[in-house]
């Protein structure tokens, strides 16, 4: 028998309606690129984006049709994504941090008709336009006063551009399963692979993250996203924000510390989300001018490992809540928070800090397992390490454009690439990437736990493992570290530091001091790199 409830599927464009209905005052503050902070509200978002959709068709784009977007996050870039999706187009972000190759190459891949950009990637697109054959338009995102002559294809100004069409627009009618969203992981390895969010998986994955144990969103809200658009679906925000009312802060361009403080005290943000480097540069920010934050009460962070010390001086030395989130573009992409739960309330010092840097438990609509290389399930006890693969109904069972039965598991289970423990409570602590773990005499060595460690070090600014081939063991661990400004390290202090602080055979074999870790187009250390760069080297006596 089936249920009496109504079929209403689930679609983006009712969360804009709903936030111009229930919260059309409600604030959207940009930063904007051309350089004053620009104030619209959603009830205005709402208009524009029917506008954005309108104009789209008229400019030939229909239903599955891909338009992407090069832009920071400001309120122009939130309504391009309504406009897009409303009429039954994918909006595909492109992160500009990546090399122009794997843009070219991306860009060309997904079939992008019409590319959207802010005025700061002008110059880039430029540089490649000769190599995208497919697009057919450019949208800089900006007013006629401000664009600049371009040789970019029927390059137009957004605001004039947007002008043409009255909003006198009805969303299109979508099945909910239907593609919403495009964007391709980095591809550290190989080329990059495009993630084909839904309808429906990006509004129940907004739905549940915005609970109070992740983003804990409500009308009352303020948020800053200082996690890009362009970066893996902004965590969500450009949609659970306004399915929950809360006030946006859109940073623009400016990340550096004492532009996001700034941000932060002008318009009473209460949660701002980011990767660990960002927060690293406000909390330098503060100490350095002796600040405080006076409204920010939380704050997400995810995307790489947070450091220990870096939630220690959160807390303890400015009271404000770090929860620390685990993802991928895969997952649309959080899949873990680190809230404290009920039976474990009692936690506090060293051990509720160390609790809080593991990476969460799974919130609802993301099941997770830990498995043996031959898929046998391991036991949640805290300590026994495995590839974590998870389901749910916002995990990709494929890749856009690329044969892949076999990506799940019998039982529908994504392989994340990551290795991870989860404890008895549920939490799950990544311990690497499944192709960086240190493999020494058949038992594996955290690299991240190591990192964790060593930056830890008062000296230590930045800290990267890698395994070094080894004679006896197969690998060992080599640990490279970058001092802290105006200070110097030397091997054995670091080395002193770590001594009783881990099990002996993880003691990294050597240490290397150098001026710059390199990083990934998303910030993350480049692993693949810096194992280039140590490709000769060798420990002492081997
Ligand atoms: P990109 O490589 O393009 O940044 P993702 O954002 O999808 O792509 O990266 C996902 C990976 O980032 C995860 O599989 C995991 O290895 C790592 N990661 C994300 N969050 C955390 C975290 N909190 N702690 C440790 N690693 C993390």
């Amino acid at each position: 028998m089936q249920g009496l409830m109504q079929d209403w599927p689930l679609l983006i464009h009712r969360i804009i309606d709903h936030a111009g209905i229930q919260f059309p005052g409600r604030e959207v503050v940009s930063r904007s690129i051309e350089g004053p902070t620009h104030r619209t509200d959603y009830g205005a978002i709402r208009a524009r984006s029917l506008q954005v959709a309108q104009r789209l068709g008229r400019q030939g784009v229909r239903a599955g049709d891909r338009v992407a977007t090069l832009a920071w996050n400001t309120w122009r870039h939130l309504e391009s994504w309504y406009g897009i999706t409303g009429l039954g187009a994918i909006y595909h972000t492109v992160n500009p941090r990546l090399f122009p190759e794997q843009i070219v190459w991306i860009i060309n891949h997904a079939e992008d008709r019409i590319v959207m950009t802010d005025l700061t990637f002008v110059p880039l697109l430029e540089s490649i336009a000769d190599r995208l054959p497919g697009v057919e338009r450019y949208i800089v995102f900006t007013d006629a006063a401000h664009m600049p002559a371009t040789s970019l294809k029927n390059a137009v100004a957004y605001e004039d551009w947007l002008q043409e069409a009255d909003g006198d627009f009805r969303w299109v009618e979508l099945d909910e399963k239907s593609a919403a969203g495009l964007c391709y992981t980095s591809g550290t390895t190989g080329h990059p692979k495009g993630v084909l969010y839904s309808h429906r998986s990006n509004v129940l994955h907004s739905m549940s993250l915005a609970n109070p144990d992740c983003l804990g969103l409500s009308s009352r809200s303020v948020v800053l996203p200082v996690v890009p658009l362009f970066h893996a679906n902004s965590w969500s925000l450009a949609f659970s924000c306004p399915m929950y009312g809360a006030k946006l802060v859109m940073p623009g361009m400016r990340l550096d510390g004492a532009s996001i403080f700034e941000l932060m005290e002008s318009e009473a943000v209460t949660m701002a989300a980011g990767v660990p480097t960002v927060w690293l540069m406000l909390l330098q920010h503060l100490q350095k001018e002796g600040r405080r934050l006076s409204t920010l009460k939380r704050m997400l962070v995810g995307g790489s490992a947070c450091p220990r010390a870096m939630i220690e001086a959160f807390e303890h030395d400015y009271g404000i809540e770090v929860v620390h989130a685990w993802g991928m573009t895969e997952m649309s992409p959080i899949g873990s928070c680190g809230s404290i739960k009920a039976q474990l309330s009692h936690v506090e010092g060293n051990a509720l800090i160390d609790l809080k840097a593991k990476q969460g438990f799974a919130f609802f609509g993301v099941e997770m397992k830990i498995t043996d290389d031959a898929g046998k399930s391991l036991p949640w006890d805290g300590k026994t390490f495995g590839r974590l693969k998870v389901s749910g109904f916002a995990v990709t069972r494929g890749y856009y454009g690329i044969d892949d039965a076999g990506l799940l598991d019998a039982d529908g289970f994504f392989d994340t690439g990551d290795v991870a423990t989860i404890d008895q409570d549920g939490y799950m602590q990544i311990t690497d990437r499944s192709k960086d773990v240190i493999k020494s005499g058949g038992e594996w060595i955290s690299s991240i736990e190591l990192e964790n460690l060593a930056v830890a070090h008062p000296d230590v600014h930045e800290a990267a493992v890698i395994g070094v081939a080894h004679p006896r063991w197969d690998e060992r661990p080599l640990l490279i570290v970058v001092p802290k400004e105006g200070r110097t390290v030397d091997a054995a202090t670091v080395l002193a530091f770590m001594q009783d602080r881990i099990a002996k055979w993880w003691m990294p074999d050597d240490v290397q001091v150098v001026d710059e870790i390199p990083h990934t187009a998303t910030g993350k250390i480049n692993k693949l790199k810096l194992r280039e760069i140590f490709g000769a080297y060798r420990f002492p006596g081997t």
